[in-house]
């Protein structure tokens, strides 16, 4: 079945466009099976998750961490947890970026970053505003242990994909702003946007990552 629902998603795909697995809460036999099917970065929202899948899977595989940091920033600040990830994908404030940078200068280690665009302004929701992303990402340009390769964002919830579709346009919009800005330091490669339910939508707005969990996971 997961193998299926790989191969499926793997076909559908562009091929610019990088599938993440988002494997929150599943367990190393059904993460092991989607990386046989194709998969080839996982991504995880929970460090002691990931920290006790990566111990079996080790470096076969990139890791992206998805999660909230505010949820989780102090396990996501140990040493453990950032030998792991080869990208973060949610930052959302210098002052968590400088303590990612700190943290990583001790390890010699150079995190790849996005930053988490808020696009539909959602008070509940983190990221960074659409308007103060210009701002925030000046500032990360300047920190020698991170580097930041373009933007994250998830985006209210619908049930209808189409629905999304103008905060892809909005972060994608805000992509390419801060692409012909050409800032020393900051790359703006990655565009990652689309779920289970709306990556299609996402991909046909510039997307070149898309994070899928249910549809890789679950009976279809
Ligand atoms: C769970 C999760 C996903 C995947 O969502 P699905 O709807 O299951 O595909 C993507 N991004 C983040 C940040 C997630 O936490």
């Amino acid at each position: 079945m997961i193998k299926n629902n790989v191969l499926n998603i793997l076909k559908e795909l562009p091929e610019n466009v990088l599938l993440v697995a988002a494997s929150k809460k599943r367990s190393y036999i059904e993460i092991q099976e989607a990386i046989k099917a194709g998969v080839t970065i996982i991504g995880e929202n929970y460090c002691k998750e990931a920290r006790s899948v990566f111990e079996r899977i080790g470096r076969a595989v990139k890791w992206h961490y998805i999660g909230i940091p505010a949820k989780e920033k102090h396990d996501l600040l140990r040493r453990k947890s950032l030998e792991i990830f080869d990208m973060i994908e949610t930052i959302d404030s210098f002052e968590f970026a400088k303590e990612i940078d700190s943290q990583c200068g001790k390890i010699g280690k150079i995190m790849e970053v996005l930053v988490e665009v808020n696009s539909g302004k959602e008070a509940q929701k983190s990221g960074v505003l659409p308007d103060h992303a210009v701002e925030l990402i000046e500032k990360l340009s300047i920190l020698k242990n991170i580097r930041v390769m373009g933007l994250m964002t998830m985006g209210p919830g619908f049930k209808a994909a189409e629905e999304s579709r103008p905060y892809f346009k909005e972060t994608k919009r805000v992509f390419e702003e801060i692409k012909q800005m050409s800032i020393p330091g900051i790359e703006m490669k990655y565009l990652s946007m689309g779920m289970s339910n709306s990556y299609m939508v996402a991909i046909d707005e510039g997307s070149n990552m898309v994070r899928i969990g249910t549809k890789i996971y679950e009976n279809s």
